[in-house]
């Protein structure tokens, strides 16, 4: 059969065609055309291979809106990828004021580069911009006094953090204040709330995978920044060097630091026993009780293997009465 006439046109003759089109509009018209494109991609590729076009749509494909309005999918680098140039581009679209890049980059800086001062300032200014992923995660950092010492934790202020985000409909947050005003950890001590707060993250939770149900979506919803530090930790210590920038030294490898049980969490400690563990089996260990809460409805209740269970056979009960995880 003879081919389409149409299918035997390749990439290089159409090119030049639409070069020449878009050479006659005006910039404001282009930015509009690459804002849409950057607001809908699903892979950095997408705007990337718009950026390669020609040397005018490199330049206007870094206007303001541009990077403002780029999508997760165009900011969803792999760990495996990560470069300067990625470094670069995520900095950009931050500075340009777009929530997503400021807040995962900050946590790609405060976690993988260890650069903490940088990242931090990265997470409060997405928090500062509504950011509610950005607001949880300032709150773990209180909690945990992750990137400085133990003493200079702040509970008070993780506790106020996750009020804020739970009062905006972060589950996690909810969860962690329920927890908070159970055993009055940053706050005075409310059971009567924490309890009602905890039905109200578990009721969030049964919609949810309700509504993913319907959806047809099996997996959980994962934040890209979480993604990003699972695959980066799940790499040799090699080739995370490679793909840290050149120009700087090396992240130092401190030996014993955990990952977060929870494997959709990413997280490393920032310095050694950061991490709370799981009173039962004390083999499990969780930057907070949101992700102890999420590993335990993941798995965890099946694998838990309470140290005295030769003596206490209903151990598992009691490490549920517990009330890290409901
Ligand atoms: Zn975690
Ligand atoms: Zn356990």
């Amino acid at each position: 059969m003879k081919p389409n006439k149409r299918s035997r046109i390749s990439h290089d003759n159409i090119s030049p065609t639409v070069e020449s089109n878009f050479d006659h509009l005006p910039d404001e018209l282009v930015v509009s055309i690459l804002a849409s494109l950057s607001s809908s991609a699903n892979t950095p590729a997408d705007l990337a291979g718009a950026m390669m076009t020609d040397r005018r749509f490199r330049q206007l494909a870094h206007s303001k809106l541009v990077l403002k309005k780029a999508s997760m999918g165009c900011l969803a680098v792999r760990a495996k990828n990560w470069s300067e140039a990625a470094d670069r581009f995520l900095q950009r679209c931050a500075d340009a004021g777009n929530l997503e890049a400021s807040y995962i980059l900050g946590m790609i800086r405060f976690y993988c580069a260890r650069s903490r001062r940088t990242g931090a300032a990265l997470i409060v200014s997405a928090a500062n911009g509504g950011h509610l992923e950005a607001i949880f995660s300032l709150a773990v950092i209180q909690f945990n006094g992750s990137g400085v010492s133990k003493q200079d934790r702040d509970l008070t202020l993780g506790a106020g953090l996750c009020a804020r985000a739970a009062r905006l409909g972060h589950v996690d947050a909810t969860r962690e204040l329920g927890h908070c005003l159970l055993d009055g950890y940053g706050v005075t001590s409310a059971p009567i709330n924490g309890r009602l707060l905890l039905q109200r993250a578990k009721q969030r939770d049964a919609e949810n995978e309700r509504q993913q149900a319907s959806l047809g979506t099996l997996h959980q919803k994962t934040h890209h920044a979480n993604t990003f530090l699972s695959e980066w930790f799940s790499q040799t210590p090699e080739a995370r060097n490679a793909a840290h920038c050149s120009d700087k030294s090396p992240i130092e490898e401190i030996g014993d630091m955990r990952l977060c049980s929870n494997a959709l969490c990413g997280r490393q400690e920032t310095r050694l026993h950061e991490f709370r563990r799981c009173s039962a089996c004390a083999s499990a260990y969780y930057c907070s009780r949101a992700c102890q809460a999420a590993d335990w409805k993941m798995g965890h209740r099946t694998s838990c293997m309470p140290r005295n269970q030769e003596i206490n056979p209903h151990g598992n009960q009691n490490h549920v009465q517990e009330g890290q995880p409901e």
